[in-house]
């Protein structure tokens, strides 16, 4: 049975009943229903994504979540499961009639084992603090991104996160050991092992990540943890071109450092974020493009990457290098989400795009023509994590009514350069319509059946990821 057929056969029960099971389960403190008490749930971070919820249910535990996922499966409910509402696609936005089942009272940490290296913790805690708590034993959680404070596991776990460090230690989905989830008729899956190599059947923890709340509800996870870089080394370097930056990137590596880190960003992201932060600029003159990498190695650092920058002078124009963590530096770099939302007179179109390496210069080059001929109000901004193919395209001052065509022309070039629609941030509601150039038909078929048969009542996240489960 198709999702869509299910939504309709959906019988909502709102009446005061429904609300009170929530209540019984949960506490009335924690069933919120006053508009101005949910409205931090039902808009997103960028301003673009207003929904509207029946209530807003916040679980302490997983049985608690269990209880009232059964509540609604039994209503025709649907849920919108949200972690830190850091998603940039809409994902975590309901629309009417949902319920938001808020994750972040599943906050403990449950261990840190430091000869295993790996964190047992629920899904709401915070990046940054399941990274402290890695600290605590000379240990750092490998995935990092600027919305850290906020950003739960359960919800980089749902949208399989990349950020900063993926170049070095991969996404999200590769750091899950184990996982524990509530499933569209409240059951609860657990698939918790600390090994690291365990082929029984199919891989559930890889399947969830990704699934951005469409198959299940993530309560808990089991997560490796890194050895952190001791002697690291942060340069900025002024380039011509994203070309320049990827070759020296590359010499950074030939000459056996390791990449921590590869960051690129452009001149007019740069003057945005010195306007908008305390941060200055870094050179006297400025260059069109500026990498970051941060690099290490066992011994040395410093000494190896200048003797790798002296042999680049064809492709550097300026360069200033500081040993880690180097705050001021990353500055430049994380800062550029929230100078961007606050320069932009409308709600910015935030498109996260990958493209094989070898046409990133000629994709940039491309987009920026095709801006400048058909979208000239369009301000466009360009950053990311570009050794991993990943550039984020933020268009500012974009009326609302050009976003869908403005989008569909970036799309349109990013799938003429063989690249992905989606590299990190999810598909949510943002990039649903869009999902047939990522995917072939046989394969949205596959994920359909996948979404219909864990959701038969297509309860969990409808209209998300995938456009026919209308919400
Ligand atoms: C300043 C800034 C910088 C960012 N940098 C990066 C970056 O470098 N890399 C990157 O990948 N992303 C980045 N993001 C995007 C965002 O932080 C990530 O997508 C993050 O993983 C979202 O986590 P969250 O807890 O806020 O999830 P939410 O926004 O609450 O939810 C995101 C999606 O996951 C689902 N979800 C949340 N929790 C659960 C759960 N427990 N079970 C099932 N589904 C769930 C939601 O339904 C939704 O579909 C950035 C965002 C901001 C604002």
């Amino acid at each position: 049975m198709s999702p869509r057929t299910l939504v309709e056969a959906r019988e909502p029960a709102t009446d005061a009943r429904f609300l009170d099971a929530l209540a019984e389960i949960v506490g009335e403190a924690h069933v919120l229903t006053d508009p101005e008490l949910i409205e931090g749930y039902t808009r997103d971070w960028t301003g673009r994504w207003i929904g509207d919820a029946i209530a807003v249910v916040r679980p302490a535990d997983t049985a608690e979540v269990s209880a009232v996922v059964t509540t609604c499966f039994e209503a025709g409910i649907p849920i919108t499961p949200q972690g830190g509402n850091t998603g940039l696609v809409g994902g975590g936005i309901p629309s009417a009639g949902s319920v938001v089942l808020s994750t972040r009272r599943l906050d403990s940490i449950e261990t840190v084992d430091p000869i295993g290296r790996t964190i047992a913790a629920g899904a709401g805690v915070t990046v940054a603090r399941a990274d402290l708590a890695a600290s605590a034993h000379g240990l750092r959680f490998g995935i990092d991104l600027a919305s850290k404070e906020s950003a739960t596991l359960g919800g980089i776990v749902a949208t399989n996160a990349g950020g900063t460090r993926m170049v070095r230690y991969g996404n999200t989905r590769a750091q899950i050991l184990g996982i524990e989830a509530v499933l569209a008729d409240g059951s609860v899956l657990s698939r918790w092992t600390p090994l690291v190599k365990d082929n029984v059947g199919y891989d559930i923890p890889g399947l969830l990540a990704g699934s951005e709340g469409t198959l299940a509800i993530v309560t808990k996870v089991l997560m490796k943890l890194v050895t952190p870089a001791t002697d690291t080394q942060v340069v900025l370097a002024g380039v011509r071109d994203v070309d320049q930056a990827l070759h020296l990137c590359n010499r950074v590596r030939q000459s056996g450092l390791t990449v921590e880190a590869a960051e690129i960003m452009t001149d007019d992201g740069i003057s945005l974020v010195c306007a908008h932060t305390d941060a200055r600029r870094p050179f006297g003159t400025p260059s069109p493009m500026y990498t970051l990498i941060e690099v290490s190695s066992p011994r040395e650092t410093e000494e190896s990457l200048l003797e790798v920058l002296s042999a680049s002078a064809d492709l550097i124009e300026d360069a200033t290098v500081e040993p880690g963590p180097a705050r001021k530096l990353w500055t430049l770099r994380e800062s550029h989400t929230e100078s961007i939302s606050a320069s932009s007179t409308t709600p910015v179109v935030k498109l996260d795009i990958s493209v094989p390496l070898s046409v990133m210069g000629m994709f940039i080059e491309s987009l920026r023509e095709v801006l400048t001929e058909r979208f000239v109000h369009v301000r466009p901004m360009l950053f990311g994590h570009f050794a991993d193919g990943n550039i984020h395209v933020n268009l500012l001052d974009a009326e609302p009514s050009i976003a869908h065509e403005l989008t569909d022309t970036v799309f349109e070039l990013v799938s003429a350069h063989h690249g992905s629609i989606s590299a990190e941030h999810g598909i949510g509601r943002a990039k649903s319509p869009w999902i047939a150039l990522g995917r072939t038909e046989t394969d949205i078929a596959a994920m359909k059946l996948i979404k219909s048969s864990w959701d038969p009542r297509g309860i969990l996240n409808p209209g998300i990821l995938l456009p026919e489960t209308v919400g």
